[in-house]
């Protein structure tokens, strides 16, 4: 495949196979998949992995974070159903229904406003606030239920489903496993009331990807897969059942190679400087890139197989490392910034904690101008860039 190869991320379609039948594998048939999808598949590229989610993963079910990442789900001819977790202004309710796009509804009121917005009825799962304290239905059961069914009266709503969101389902602490079951029961609460009353609900789900894992519940009737499906864990504290395969790295090119005697001060700011000689390599990316300028000093590369630990600040489109260790090593050569090469490897998770974030914020921070390259079978099929 031709592009240039300066800062790049291959995405790796057949990782996210493996990633999505472990974790189908693990929750059983009861549940659907939903695959989440916001933020253009967590910095992935949404038009490389949602058509093959859809076409050839069989998944039906998507959800997005806002309109606009719906309408370019649409546009790429995406048929399956599509679920918007976060907020549109009532102002576009129409656009909703042109689209046929479920909405997410916050609370009566924004329900209310929606109807009034809208020609023909706006499909929503209303969000039921168990603890997460985001968005959503709040209080008693009996309150929420009341809301519920003044909701479902609404002339242009249709009320097709509940769903909450838990705060800690991945995390280690006992206080937290309390925390989620409570959720849990809240929601079930909410389910169980409406049906006593006659309410239909086609769809009440709760579980994320550390849900399904670890507090798998058959009730739940869609699974919000989110971050295992891109190979990276929801804490990387805490074991998984199976190691997801991250589907995607991020490399960038060597542009010269060097050597700098003791004492020389290397990139902005002069923070690193050479204790004896010391043989530099010039990368091409930066934080413009999204390759963290929280790495100064303390990140490491992989070139030739050898971790090259980052000297000074990295700079908006470039930086140094040092390859004294590194044979061969030579302008135009391959640096991974995340990912594997020879034994040694990087992900996202392990930047996440260098620089005091997750990988989560890593996956989705590298920059739009970075083309991804796609890969099926094990072969590049296409080349993604900046629209
Ligand atoms: C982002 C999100 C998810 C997916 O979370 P993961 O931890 O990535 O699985 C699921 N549900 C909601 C409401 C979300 O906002």
């Amino acid at each position: 495949m031709d592009f240039l190869k300066r800062a790049w991320a291959e995405v790796d379609l057949d990782s996210i196979e493996y990633n999505l039948k472990e974790y189908r594998r693990l929750i059983g048939e009861k549940t659907e998949i939903m695959c989440v999808v916001k933020a253009s598949c967590y910095g992935h590229f949404d038009n490389g992995v949602v058509p093959f989610l859809e076409n050839e993963m069989d998944i039906r079910w998507f959800a997005v974070s806002n309109i606009h990442e719906a309408h370019r789900l649409r546009d790429m001819g995406i048929k399956g159903e599509i679920l918007i977790l976060g907020y549109t202004p009532p102002e576009n309710a129409k656009w909703l229904t042109k689209l046929d796009i479920i909405q997410a509804c916050t609370e009566l009121s924004y329900a209310k406003a929606l109807s009034e917005n809208a020609d023909g009825k706006v499909r929503i799962h209303a969000a039921i606030d168990t603890g997460m304290t985001r968005i959503g239905l709040h209080g008693e059961t009996d309150k929420i239920y009341g809301e519920l069914k003044e909701i479902s009266k609404l002339e242009n709503i249709a009320l097709e489903g509940i769903f909450t969101h838990y705060a800690v389902a991945d995390s280690l602490r006992d206080q937290d496993e309390e925390y989620t079951k409570a959720q849990t029961e809240k929601i079930l609460a909410v389910a169980d009331k409406c049906e006593a009353e006659g309410l239909h609900l086609e769809k009440v789900h709760f579980l994320n990807s550390a849900g399904g894992v670890y507090y798998y519940n058959e009730r739940s009737s869609l699974a919000r897969l989110g971050i295992i499906l891109y190979g990276l864990y929801p804490d990387p504290a805490k074991a998984l059942p199976f190691e997801p395969k991250p589907a995607m790295e991020f490399k960038a090119a060597v542009a010269q190679v060097k050597y700098i005697d003791n004492g020389t001060d290397v990139s902005y700011g002069r923070t690193y400087t050479a204790n004896g000689k010391v043989k530099l390599a010039t990368v091409t990316a930066g934080y413009a890139d999204g390759y963290p300028r929280a790495l100064s000093n303390k990140g490491y590369v992989l070139i030739n197989g050898k971790k090259c630990p980052i000297t000074g600040r990295i700079c908006m489109d470039q930086f140094m490392c040092d390859v004294t260790e590194v044979e061969d090593v030579k302008a135009g050569d391959e640096a991974v910034l995340i990912g594997s090469q020879g034994d040694e490897r990087i992900t996202a998770d392990d930047i996440g904690k260098m620089t005091g974030t997750i990988g989560y914020e890593i996956v989705c921070g590298i920059s739009a101008r970075v083309p991804r390259i796609i890969s099926r079978h094990g072969e590049q099929t296409a080349v993604l860039e900046i629209e």
